[in-house]
């Protein structure tokens, strides 16, 4: 299901603090208010501060609440100057998954200038993403095990990776990708931003969070009933 308009959930569960609140440039302001993202959601209002100012974090928060978002904003921040090489990974467990992200990447982007996202997964032909790879890209959402393929041909370059996403990092683990995550997470470059998201924290996630994480920040959203 790809959603483009803002879920009734989302919608009730924003009423946090206004995004304006957030050091973002105006730009991008503009076109999350366009987007009718007006006031952050829980996991949006506590990481997002986190996050902008730089530190690595473990976030643990259900579907539907505005993960994208969360990290999508920070990442942005971060591409610096772009010169086509990757500046940002997302990994998720589906393809289904990725091309969401992908989709919800590219609008909360609008205000940059021919933003260059690609969708990496398996179940798709290799050569034609082997091809959009080479003429460059800012961002890279995939699943795990096409990512490790792709770097493995060398169409896929990491090394100037600033931000390195986990999203929906259980799921993943339970599809069997936690050493794929580890290569991935190696051939990257040691110092960057590392953002985990996970609904729950079985004891792979504090593995990956301690092997690949530096000094996170921890947010573990409660559900309120
Ligand atoms: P998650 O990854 O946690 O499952 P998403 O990032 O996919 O959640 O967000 C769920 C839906 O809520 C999406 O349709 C998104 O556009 C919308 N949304 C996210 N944040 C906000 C916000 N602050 N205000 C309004 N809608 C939002
Ligand atoms: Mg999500």
């Amino acid at each position: 299901m790809t959603q483009t308009t803002p879920t009734p959930e989302a919608t009730a569960a924003a009423g946090g603090p206004p995004f304006s609140e957030l050091p973002l440039p105006a730009a991008t302001l503009a076109n999350l208010a366009l987007l009718g993202y007006h006031t952050m959601t829980p996991i949006q209002a506590v990481t997002l501060p986190v996050a902008l100012a730089g530190h690595d974090l473990l976030a643990q928060a259900k579907t539907g609440s505005g993960k994208t978002a969360a990290f999508a904003l920070p990442m942005l921040q971060r591409l610096g100057d772009r010169g086509g090489r990757v500046r940002a990974l997302v990994l998720c467990p589906t393809r289904e998954l990725a091309e969401q992200v992908s989709g919800e990447v590219r609008r909360i982007g609008r205000a940059i200038d021919n933003l260059k996202v690609l969708t990496l997964c398996g179940g798709a032909p290799a050569k034609p993403q082997r091809e959009s790879l080479a003429h460059g890209a800012d961002i890279v959402v995939g699943t795990p095990g096409r990512i490790l393929d792709h770097l493995g041909s060398g169409a896929l370059v990491l090394d100037d990776v600033a931000t390195l996403v986990l999203d929906e990092a259980d799921r993943m683990l339970d599809m069997g990708f936690y050493d794929d995550i580890a290569d991935v997470a190696q051939a990257c470059p040691a110092v960057r931003q590392t953002l985990l998201f996970s609904a729950t924290y079985p004891d792979g996630i504090a593995r990956i969070a301690e092997r690949f994480l530096h000094q996170p920040r921890t947010v573990k959203l409660i559900e309120q009933h």
